[in-house]
């Protein structure tokens, strides 16, 4: 998944930064409204961590602007301020969720999951198909009992296909998610990751639709 992290505090952002990529996820950074609105229009990104208190415009404005141009990104509000009041608001105006500061960043973490799993098919941490068992949260992959040693882009990618089972997933749509701005990728990153990951995985298990992308089918 793509994070899209709006927080102009740098060094918050770059804690951040560094965690969500230890997670397994995929996360660019922006530290104003206006970039993180440009990046909503033309970038695909399937979540914003939004800070409220940005230099240029309130983070809420910017979360009403992107629900009226019904843009249905799911959005975390992160937030100094701690009233009530300001939880209603953020909720009302179209946020996820909510996290006030100091928070932990295991509970970001956690409620990214359950973020993510509403946007997947999976409906826990631990997504077991024909003897393949993936732990999103404790990183671990088994087949048949075996512990993989995955490296991380070919966990991500075995995680991205086995959250979505029965969806297709095109190479762009997994470059996108698998890569951050500016991170080099070679034209056939992907087919390479899927060669390893098959190697260790059963016959058939990731199927390729020709000229589409590949998939995992929900039950073998
Ligand atoms: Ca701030």
């Amino acid at each position: 998944m793509r994070i899209l992290l709006v927080e102009d505090d740098m060094q918050l952002a770059r804690g951040l930064h560094q965690s969500l990529r230890t997670e397994g996820f995929t996360a660019n950074h922006v530290s104003s409204a206006n970039a993180a609105w440009l990046t909503v229009q033309t970038n695909e990104c399937d979540m914003l961590i939004l800070d409220l208190g940005l230099p240029d415009m309130d983070g809420m404005s910017l979360l009403k602007k992107i629900r009226q141009h019904n843009l249905r990104l799911p959005v975390l509000i992160l937030t100094a301020r701690d009233s009530i009041d300001d939880k209603i608001k953020g909720l009302d105006q179209g946020a996820d969720d909510y996290l006030s500061k100091p928070f932990d960043v295991q509970e970001l973490i956690a409620r990214i999951r359950v973020i993510e799993r509403r946007l997947g098919t999976a409906t826990s941490s631990v997504v077991n198909i024909a003897g393949v068992e993936l732990d999103a949260s404790a990183h671990l992959v088994s087949y048949a009992g075996q512990a993989l040693d995955l490296p991380r882009k070919e966990f991500m990618v075995l995680k991205i296909l086995m959250e979505q089972a029965g969806r297709i997933q095109s190479r762009e749509q997994l470059e996108s998610k698998l890569y951050e701005w500016g991170e080099e990728v070679a034209s056939n990153a992907i087919e390479v990751h899927i060669h390893h990951l098959r190697k260790k995985l059963p016959e058939g298990f990731i199927k390729t639709i020709r000229g589409v992308g590949y998939s995992v089918a929900k039950s073998l």
